[in-house]
């Protein structure tokens, strides 16, 4: 059922979900965790400085730790500046125990497990930790936090969707999740220039979005004297046409509705949805090609000067308009504000996920157990924040009126993201990122776009990254894959104009909860409420 999840989340929120979600740390420790000490829980939890060992460090005396951990593509490094600079704040280093010429996570995780020799920090997806967390092989963060971590439990207070997705089935934490910022992650794009040359006002309606649609399929606004216009198009083929349902309040995946777990295609509103879009594709509003043309599908039709409007990733999306400006004279693709749907209701269905199910822990066999915690509760406080968002102060950035700015050589990299990972900046393990990292090198129309969507809070909640026990994990995954491809198969026969929705939605909803769909909500429904209760 993850699979199914995340490849919806995928589908919608395009690919920064996953590529967020590159790395975990885990550590083992033996079930024997530190013993309770009523004295260790009076640390003030609003401390705002790590309290560590007398030295004020991770460690009294400089150790190394051994790491096990690939993010970004990358075996951790040993000579990554992020890193060497906390083991200079810390008196903690890290070794990594990945050799550079591997790249697969898993596959690494797996050789590192079956033989038996486990980092001391490991760092893995969370359905890794929890597995092998519950059987032992990772130490239960929980009372090493109360204990020695003031800064990871102020953050855990205050990030109770954290701490809940960091929890296993059993109800212990056996990693900290990475949490990303900034959760604007796809917006609705339109072409501006197009809108000023048909005299159209920016659409704020679903039907002053049909109107701009019908419009650029009908009025030449490229100017070529041929009907050559595709109005609505995207390069996700999983979400192809079904974005649009959007603007019907319906959702061709499982959503949030009222604390409950739903799922799109079983819900009334998903009939009036699909039988939408269909017209709509009918008319020749939507991309011919939206099932299969694919991942160039903005490359070439923007190029083209024949695509009108998509929802897309903010940064990449916008960035057309510099790297298209002498191909295609006077390009304007600009984010607006989700056309309100049917009910009057402005929201966009993607975000960015705001936890993600991976991150670091600690070996139950490490001998280490307290450094380490400690250590990891360094990368809470301010200054190991802005280190593990930023990079060194002097290398990556300068401080201007007490803020981080990115060097001139940074921003000026042409590839910032891959130019920051060379010193370790943004890896993926457990800390709080700062989404003004990212603010600093957006285009100005993406920076626009998705402070928009973020200050009015258009972003629809997520399902949150669930904890299912290994029995559930195998109902969902003997029900799912047959459910979600009968659900696609048949929505596409639908929109290409096979079948038609009048008369065959009942039995589509017959056949669905034969298929035992109501199974996979109960199980989601109580894994959610178990997630509610962290
Ligand atoms: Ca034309």
């Amino acid at each position: 059922m993850k699979m199914n999840k995340r490849k919806w989340q995928q589908a919608l929120g395009g690919v920064m979900i996953f590529s967020l979600a590159g790395s975990i740390l885990a550590g083992c420790g033996s079930a024997e965790e530190a013993k309770p000490e009523s004295s260790a829980k009076t640390a003030p939890s609003s401390a705002l400085t790590a309290e560590a060992g007398q030295s004020g460090k991770a460690s009294d005396t400089p150790v190394t730790l051994s790491v096990h951990m690939i993010s970004q593509n990358l075996p951790f490094d040993d000579t990554w500046a992020v890193f060497t600079e906390a083991a200079k704040k810390t008196n903690v280093s890290l070794e990594g125990t990945i050799p550079k010429t591997v790249t697969d996570r898993t596959e690494a995780f797996n050789l590192m497990m079956a033989s038996g020799n486990i980092a001391d920090i490991v760092s893995n997806t969370k359905a890794n930790m929890d597995r092998f967390g519950q059987e032992g092989a990772f130490v239960p963060l929980d009372e090493l936090i109360d204990k020695y971590a003031p800064n990871i439990k102020k953050f855990l207070e205050e990030r109770p969707d954290v701490k809940a997705v960091g929890t296993a089935a059993d109800g212990k934490m056996y990693y900290l999740p990475f949490a990303p910022d900034g959760e604007a992650a796809s917006g609705w794009f339109v072409r501006q220039d197009w809108l000023d040359k048909l005299g159209l006002k920016t659409p704020v309606t679903v039907d002053e979005y049909y109107q701009v649609l019908k419009a650029f399929k009908e009025k030449d606004p490229n100017g070529n004297n041929k009907a050559d216009e595709i109005p609505y198009f995207t390069r996700d083929t999983n979400v192809a046409a079904y974005g649009l349902l959007a603007l019907w309040d319906a959702d061709q995946g499982y959503y949030l509705k009222s604390d409950k777990i739903a799922f799109g295609p079983l819900e009334p509103q998903y009939k009036t949805g699909i039988s939408s879009v269909v017209q709509w594709y009918e008319e020749g509003l939507i991309d011919r090609e939206i099932f299969t043309r694919g991942s160039k599908a903005r490359d070439i039709l923007l190029a083209d000067n024949t695509g009108g409007s998509t929802r897309d990733w903010f940064a990449s999306t916008a960035a057309y308009n510099d790297s298209l400006k002498d191909k295609v004279p006077g390009l304007s693709f600009v984010p607006i504000a989700p056309p309100a749907d049917i009910n009057g209701k402005v929201v966009e269905y993607t975000a960015r996920a705001v936890v993600i199910p991976s991150g670091w822990g600690i070996s139950a066999s490490s001998k280490h157990q307290e450094e380490a915690i400690k250590y990891f509760d360094y990368w809470y406080t301010e200054e190991g924040r802005r280190l593990a968002n930023f990079g060194v102060e002097g290398v990556t950035y300068t401080l201007e009126n007490g803020k981080p700015k990115f060097t001139d050589e940074i921003l000026n990299s042409g590839t910032v993201t891959q130019t920051l990972w060379k010193y370790g900046v943004q890896m993926e393990f457990g800390f709080h990122q700062d989404f003004e990292y990212e603010r600093q090198y957006l285009n100005p129309i993406a920076a626009k776009g998705m402070s928009d969507y973020i200050d009015k809070k258009y972003t629809r909640e997520q399902i949150p990254s669930l904890s299912y026990t290994a029995e559930e994990e195998a109902r969902l995954k003997s029900l799912e894959a047959s459910i979600n491809t009968y659900v696609s198969e048949t929505s596409q026969k639908w929109i290409l104009g096979a079948e038609p929705v009048e008369g065959n939605y009942d039995a589509f909803v017959a056949q669905l909860k034969t298929m035992g769909v109501e199974e996979v909500l109960k199980i989601k429904n109580d894994a959610y409420a178990r997630y509610l209760k962290q």
